[in-house]
């Protein structure tokens, strides 16, 4: 993969692409983590002697021109935590010659997430240089992160760089025992990252609401626990292919509903009655986990333990969150246990934690990412 040492960046025009897909609320942004993230590949090419830094950015998933995806907010935060100005040019074509500027969220563009050519080809025309530094978008094959890197000479920002260098050395030649702690949801969204985990590491534990397809597989009661029906027969394979290796929880906390306030109790077994349900993992298997997780040397962690937005149910989360700060080699990735570290006040105590939930999964499955090969060849 080509990196910024491979650009002749002086005197040029960059063009960046970068993740500031943050979350808002109204015109707030309530965790600017990825702006700030992208900052010190943005200094990086000014202090080279690049003449413009345009960026390139989406948000959402706008139907059209929706005006609460605008960037016009993350323009501003950019410009408090960067200084200076950011203005927002409309289109590729309203760019002007501020030293740092931002193109209106892509996704307002046809053809953006098609991988357009022609809109590709708009983008290009704005600068001389392209740099990707958005990890986050990089298992996506789209007009700002892949036509166009292929139109001018091309390169990683330093996170892309960071991101796929620290997660694929840890695949390749990890320190064991490596663990893998996997929450959630659904068991088919990381179907891939699980039979992969299953081979690569010593120990994976299950928990999470993708915890009951296992137990429903076992002949085990859910009550009203979230349960992925699709999820059982893929549970049932992941049983017969993990062996010893794979772990499911002993105990769990149960509640009478989704709800911060609702009546709670925990269950010593994982037989969960008709008018309750399993929201997070009991304080057994916290303790086991977090005995487990702290055995290992490389750990990669994907997916939260329990509802862990609510008090009453973030104890399994937690308990996982701290034992992995004692992890050399660990990766924090996926959007939710990243919100869950934030929540927690925690990011900045592990080795890695991953800008990009999806792309970190996808690399984590040994696929090909195309925002990363398009820097490669
Ligand atoms: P995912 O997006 O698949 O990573 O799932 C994350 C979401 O799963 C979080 O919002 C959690 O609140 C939720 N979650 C985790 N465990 C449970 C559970 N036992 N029951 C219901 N929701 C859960």
């Amino acid at each position: 993969m080509r990196t910024l040492d491979d650009l002749d960046i002086k005197g040029q025009r960059v063009l960046v692409r970068v993740d500031f897909n943050v979350p808002l609320d109204g015109k707030t942004i309530t965790d600017d983590t990825r702006i700030r993230a992208a900052l010190p590949t943005i200094k990086e090419i000014q202090k080279r002697g690049a003449s413009q830094v345009v960026l390139l950015a989406h948000l959402g998933r706008p139907k059209g021109r929706e005006e609460a995806f605008s960037l016009h907010p993350v323009a501003g935060r950019l410009a408090e935590v960067l200084g200076g100005q950011v203005p927002v040019a409309e289109t590729p074509e309203d760019v002007g010659d501020a030293r740092v500027t931002m193109i209106e969220n892509v996704r307002f563009f046809d053809g953006e997430t098609k991988d357009d050519v022609e809109l590709a080809k708009r983008y290009a025309a704005t600068a001389d240089v392209y740099v990707d530094d958005a990890f986050g978008a990089a298992h996506r094959a789209h007009s700002s992160n892949h036509a166009v890197a292929k139109l001018l000479p091309s390169a990683a920002g330093l996170l892309l760089e960071r991101e796929v260098k620290t997660i694929t050395a840890l695949l390749q030649e990890p320190d064991r025992p490596v663990g893998a702690i996997v929450g959630g949801s659904k068991v088919s969204d990381k179907i891939g990252v699980l039979r992969r985990f299953i081979e690569l590491s010593d120990v994976v534990l299950i928990g999470g609401a993708m915890c009951f397809p296992f137990f429903k597989a076992q002949g085990h009661d859910v009550g009203d626990s979230l349960c992925e029906e699709d999820g059982v027969p893929l549970a049932k394979e992941l049983l017969e292919i993990g062996g010893d290796k794979l772990r499911l929880p002993v105990d769990l906390i149960a509640g009478r509903e989704f709800s911060a306030e609702t009546e709670t109790k925990v269950i010593d077994g994982v037989d969960v009655e008709s008018g309750w349900m399993g929201l997070d993992i009991g304080p057994k298997t916290a303790a086991l986990y977090a005995d487990e997780v702290r055995k290992c040397k490389t750990a990669f962690w994907n997916g939260p333990m329990g509802a862990f937005e609510m008090e009453p149910f973030a104890g399994g989360t937690r308990a996982v969150a701290e034992a992995l700060v004692d992890v050399p080699a660990s990766v924090v990735g996926g959007g939710d246990s990243v919100a869950a570290v934030t929540q927690f006040g925690m990011q900045q105590r592990y080795a890695h934690v991953s800008t990009g939930g999806g792309a970190s999964l996808e690399l984590v499955e040994g696929k090909t990412l195309p925002g990363v090969e398009v820097l490669s060849t």
